[in-house]
């Protein structure tokens, strides 16, 4: 009998992964994924930039190269965390990873030992849950509301426990519920995490994509202690497939990453750095997000409308100001993820909330996407849910 490491026994296939397999049918109407809309990848200028790498730098393009990065795009991202998210940095505090999904993987591994303490917002991102698993330590959900993490709880959890290494969280536009902390959380929480030092790891993938509001200032832009680890990504702004995202830290920590990023992956793809930096050189970053912004915004409106029409008034869901997600809360007696069984029977799919809570407990919630689904299938995929949900009300 093969004998695998222990922590593979937290890595098991869940039934998400199995329904989102389901979903790949071309019959069914998928708000399950999170995936930005490939009608809006800017393919052929991506070619012309590609094509430019290749004459002008083809060999360095295609060689080994920096863990840290390649400096060109290193400079670009620290121009855009200036101009959008008020931090001001250099390029000597960014490393470039392979989606930031790395980073997640990264930061487990820098902070965390067997049965330390991690602090998640509850829900919180599922992949950053396993991605932490890995490293078999002890989660602690912090109660959330409409505002995101809870400050007063936050403080009582840190009172009692002392083996919290690292605290994890999504402040703008939040995966799954599409939370955004106010500027008076933020600062409140800065406060709270100097007085303690532990680490935070900031996640933006989803900060760009405001429809609504002002926006609000990065936790690492409050940050004078250097305790956050700025997370960010070009998979919602400009392309997934090219795995680009970057760590932003300071001195010690940002040197433990690169150690790690030297050990687990050498560095990010050299190509997939170069055309991107080219990309964003020859063209226009802030009008594509702002592309993005217009079409995922009318899709939010389309579904959150057709959802006040169609589900019965004890569904309970908020209009998101932003990001790719509408957070939905059944009655208590539901469970999302026997209704989602039936949905797929009519050929519609979304994320049952299960997994966004590491202990499992809460049944009734689920998540639906809104930027990956043509309008006449958001209008008729709401439909078909609120059609299943109706027939399993008591
Ligand atoms: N963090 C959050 C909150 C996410 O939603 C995602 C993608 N769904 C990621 C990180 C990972 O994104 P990527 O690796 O593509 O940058």
């Amino acid at each position: 009998m093969i004998r695998f490491a222990s922590r593979m026994e937290l890595l098991k296939g869940s039934a998400i992964r199995e329904l989102l397999a389901l979903t790949a049918k071309p019959e069914i109407i998928s708000f399950a994924g999170g995936m930005p809309a490939p009608e809006l990848f800017p393919v052929e200028q991506m070619e012309k930039a590609a094509n430019a790498v290749m004459e002008e730098m083809g060999q360095a393009a295609m060689q080994y190269s920096s863990t840290e990065g390649y400096v060109p795009l290193r400079q670009q991202i620290v121009d855009r965390m200036a101009a959008k998210n008020n931090i001001h940095t250099t390029v000597d505090n960014i490393l470039v990873t392979s989606g930031s999904q790395q980073g997640l993987d990264y930061s487990g591994r820098v902070f965390l030992d067997k049965d330390d303490i991690v602090l998640i917002e509850s829900p919180s991102y599922l992949g950053a849950l396993n991605a932490f698993k890995t490293c078999e330590p002890r989660f602690i959900e912090v109660p959330t509301d409409d505002g995101g993490m809870i400050m007063e709880e936050l403080e009582k959890i840190l009172e009692k426990e002392d083996r919290v290494k690292m605290i994890y969280v999504i402040p703008d536009f939040q995966n799954p519920s599409s939370r955004t902390w106010s500027l008076e959380r933020r600062q409140k929480f800065m406060e709270i995490i100097n007085k303690y030092e532990i680490p935070v790891i900031e996640d933006n993938p989803y900060g760009e994509l405001r429809f609504e509001g002002e926006a609000q200032p990065a936790l690492k832009s409050l940050d004078t202690k250097g305790l956050v680890v700025y997370l960010g990504t070009f998979s919602k702004i400009l392309a997934p497939g090219y795995r680009l995202g970057w760590v932003c830290a300071d001195g010690e920590i940002l040197d433990k990453y690169n150690f790690m990023a030297q050990a687990a992956a050498l560095q990010a793809s050299t190509i997939s750095q170069m055309e991107t930096a080219k990309w964003i050189e020859m063209y226009d970053l802030d009008a594509h997000v702002a592309k993005l912004v217009e079409v995922y915004g009318k899709r939010r409106d389309l579904m959150y409308n057709t959802m006040k029409e169609e589900f019965p008034p004890e569904v309970k869901f908020a209009k998101p100001t932003g990001g790719l997600f509408l957070w939905v809360e059944l009655p208590e007696y539901m469970d999302a993820a026997v209704l989602a069984k039936e949905a797929l029977k009519e050929n519609v799919a979304y994320v049952p909330g299960e997994g966004f809570y590491p202990d499992g407990n809460t049944k009734n919630t689920f998540r639906m996407n809104y930027s990956n689904m043509p309008d006449d299938k958001i209008v008729e995929g709401v439909k078909r849910l609120a059609k299943v949900i109706k027939a399993n009300m008591k």
